[in-house]
């Protein structure tokens, strides 16, 4: 008998069925998918793993004996809070289709900035017909904040599409062509130089606020910055104080400390502000359903868990 897997989405989730039917056919080959809902005593009481999406936590813990969880998003902050510490590991998900797609997202929204689209916008409005300088990408630097899966590969395609790439995380790394800095101290150089700043940095207990009204203050006059990561890592009002007062030029926010973003929030109508609805990397089900039953697999038959977040670090 194949073993059942337990799928936990998010109680509201649309998409649930379209997941399920997706893993259902990646995983039938050695295990059958079942909804939370649909499992017997002893199904779930056998679970040693689950597929998880914002899970209700209390639909978790009633799956006693799980060793280890695998998300199907890249940030997993909410599952590090609602799950308790000596809870199943977290495995979170890192597909490849999803770093390229996160890429492709940074450079259409730098592109966006350094070709001057917002203030274009802004002139047709007025009826306005006025040039403006143009750089070169060369003569344009980006700092990306949060060299991981994300990270890496976005800075990688800014520098292979000319800009000058500056790049920031926890531990420094070693990315050709990008001049990158580690650690707390090396944050203020990156902010200093970049005239767009990208944040791709998960949100922990270090990142939450990390840009606020002091790290603006370093920040190039009339830099512009992109937050896909996630809201609470900016510090919202100090950013449209930065805007307001022409510090910063523009923002691109993808991610927000309420979502979606209430009708009422002043963000909507700022002219230097750009609202996505959380747009700049979707979890592709065909692609990381055949990420989920390739760690599956290998658990089922080799007993390895995958790389998972480690509780100490937030990440
Ligand atoms: P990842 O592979 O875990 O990489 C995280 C990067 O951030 C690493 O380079 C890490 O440094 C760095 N970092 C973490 N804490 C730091 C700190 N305190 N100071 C400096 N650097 C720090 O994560 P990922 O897969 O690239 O994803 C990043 C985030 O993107 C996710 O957590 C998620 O919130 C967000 N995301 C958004 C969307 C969207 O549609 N908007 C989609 C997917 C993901 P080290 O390399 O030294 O560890």
């Amino acid at each position: 008998m194949k073993p059942v897997i337990p799928f936990v989405p998010e109680a509201n989730s649309h998409e649930k069925d379209v997941w399920q039917r997706d893993l259902a056919n990646a995983l039938e080959a050695f295990a059958v998918v079942k909804h939370v809902s649909d499992l017997t005593d002893r199904e779930r009481s056998g679970a040693k793993v689950a597929i998880v999406a914002n899970p209700d936590p209390a639909d978790v813990a009633a799956l006693p004996n799980l060793v280890w969880v695998q998300s199907l998003w890249a940030g997993v902050e909410r599952l590090m809070t609602e799950l308790p510490p000596d809870g199943p590991r977290i495995v979170r998900l890192a597909d490849p289709q999803m770093a390229e797609t996160m890429s492709e997202a940074v450079l259409a929204w730098t592109l966006y900035l350094h070709r001057d689209m917002p203030r274009y916008r802004m002139q047709q409005r007025q009826a306005v017909w006025q040039e403006h300088f143009l750089k070169t990408p060369a003569e344009r630097t980006v700092g990306v904040l949060g060299l991981g899966k994300l990270g890496s590969a976005s800075a990688q395609r800014l520098s292979a599409n000319g800009f000058t790439v500056l790049g920031w995380s926890r531990s420094e790394k070693d990315l050709a062509g990008i001049k990158c800095f580690g650690g707390p101290q090396g944050l203020i150089p990156v902010l200093e130089q970049s005239d767009i700043l990208v944040v791709l940095t998960p949100l922990t207990a270090e990142t939450r606020g990390m840009l606020g009204a002091a790290e603006f203050e370093y920040c190039k006059k009339n830099a512009a910055l992109i937050n896909f990561a996630r809201g609470p890592i900016i510090d919202v009002d100090a950013l449209r104080a930065a805007l307001d007062r022409d510090q910063l030029s523009h923002a691109v926010l993808d991610v927000f400390d309420e979502e979606p973003l209430p009708p009422e929030s002043p963000l909507w109508q700022h002219d230097k502000i750009t609202v996505l609805p959380h747009i700049s990397a979707p979890t592709i089900t065909s692609t990381a359903s055949k990420i989920v039953a390739d760690h599956i697999r290998q658990f089922l038959t080799e007993g390895t868990i995958p790389d998972h977040v480690d509780r100490n670090r937030g990440y």
